[in-house]
């Protein structure tokens, strides 16, 4: 059987973040990547912070305009408003940076089960047709993601059990090309998209990522709904030339994200900002803190539970307020949806603090700061509804 210090089962953003951590701190790592290449289920994302810097080559445009757009108002901010990367080349940099830290990646190998040992998790099981295989690991990071046929090995086997369709937002994206450019499109529709929204994201180049996210939705028959009736002018020519689909869980991060010999980080563990959603940031500083915990355990030659807590206290500490914040925010707006939203887009043609801090809100960027400029403002403030927010900011 083969070993090694770390097996990372899924070579997204967080679990490359966890092999180029763990693997630069001496330990023999593994990604095991379902999909035959990386980042091929990656569509283009919005980003407020400096995430990009770690890959420069994955920017596709910078945002100067967004409008959000609900059924009776609309609003627009300009200025810096952040960048659309290419998910494709910022995950194949990411691996790239985790091959030269001595990280070994394996393509087409999905990890279908985890090995259980004298009550740890001690490796993973793969397969695909009449190839399987079993591999040993001290620690196991499950990074799977939330959206894949076999995303979420910890969820099943460790915290035993599955998200409920209930528990589940759909999404579908479109890359469409020939799009007239123009900046970023929200828009608030609660009867093609109930509980979310549906976006543009300008890529450059004539193209653009369109998608929708919703509860309980057909995410395909939304999309094309969404582009059919013309709601974004830029789109009216427009072809799609890529389709995604994806979810994301509602619930948020389960209850313990650590077992003896493995953690889980990224999607995988609902580290989402379920508002947008994003969650870029967040499966990236997940995945580090994974594989910076991991090579300490297995440096001090102890994977047991206690040891792992390590990873669970450190992601709570940094990313879970924003994620809590996020899960509040889509609570609040997505009851009456409609009506909120146009109070909300109303005051924001007002007054520009609030158009600009409900951009920030949707981009998930200097959150607290922009949550409570909204809390402040005697208007827009009923809308979000502020008793457990203002907990969550206190
Ligand atoms: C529709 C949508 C739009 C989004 N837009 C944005 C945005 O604009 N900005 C932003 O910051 N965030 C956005 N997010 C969130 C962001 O995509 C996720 O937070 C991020 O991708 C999580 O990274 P990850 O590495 O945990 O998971 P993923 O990126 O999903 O990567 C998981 C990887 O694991 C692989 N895998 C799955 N199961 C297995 C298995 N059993 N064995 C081996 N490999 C496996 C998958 O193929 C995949 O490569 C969006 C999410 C959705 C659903």
């Amino acid at each position: 059987m083969k070993r090694y210090d770390v097996v990372v089962a899924g070579g997204g953003a967080s679990g490359l973040s966890a092999a180029i951590s763990a693997a630069s701190r001496g330990c023999r790592v593994l990604v095991m990547e379902m999909q035959a290449q990386i980042g091929g289920q990656g569509s283009p994302a919005w980003i407020g912070d400096s995430l990009w810097k770690r890959v420069p080559a994955s920017v596709l445009a910078r945002v100067r305009e967004v409008r959000l757009r609900s059924p009776g108002a609309s609003a627009e901010v300009r200025g810096e408003l952040g960048v659309i990367i290419d998910r494709r080349i910022f995950d194949r940099g990411l691996a790239a940076r985790a091959a030269e830290a001595g990280a070994e990646i394996w393509l087409s190998a999905p990890v279908r089960d985890l090995l259980v040992r004298d009550g740890r998790v001690a490796g993973v099981r793969s397969g695909v047709g009449n190839w399987s295989e079993e591999i040993a690991a001290e620690v196991v990071i499950d990074a799977t993601g939330s959206s894949g046929e076999w995303s979420g090995v910890f969820m099943r086997k460790v915290a035993g059990r599955e998200w409920s369709r209930e528990e589940l937002a759909f999404c579908g994206e479109y890359l469409v090309a020939n799009f007239d450019a123009g900046g970023v499109e929200l828009v608030f529709n609660p009867y093609l998209t109930p509980g979310g929204h549906a976006w543009v994201y300008p890529c450059g180049r004539g193209m653009a990522a369109v998608g929708v996210q919703g509860i309980r939705i057909n995410p395909e028959l939304a999309l094309d709904e969404f582009i059919g009736k013309d709601q974004v002018e830029g789109l009216r020519k427009s072809m799609p030339v890529a389709a995604f689909r994806s979810r994301f869980p509602l619930g948020g991060p389960p209850e313990r994200t650590y077992a003896a010999g493995i953690v889980v980080a990224g999607g995988a563990a609902g580290q989402i900002y379920q508002l947008s959603p994003k969650g870029l940031s967040q499966a990236v500083r997940a995945g580090e803190i994974a594989g910076e915990v991991a090579a300490g355990a297995i440096s001090e030659g102890n994977v047991s539970e206690e040891s792992m807590a390590g990873y669970e206290e450190r992601w709570r500490r940094e990313i879970h307020n924003d994620i809590q914040i996020g899960s509040e925010l889509r609570k609040s707006l997505g009851t009456f949806q409609g009506r909120k939203m146009d109070a909300l887009l109303s005051r924001a043609g007002e007054s520009q603090s609030v158009r600009r801090a409900l951009v920030n809100i949707f981009l998930c960027r200097d959150l607290r700061r922009s949550v409570r400029a909204i809390l402040n403002d005697p208007r827009a403030s009923g809308v979000l509804g502020g008793e457990s927010l203002e907990r969550l900011l206190s």
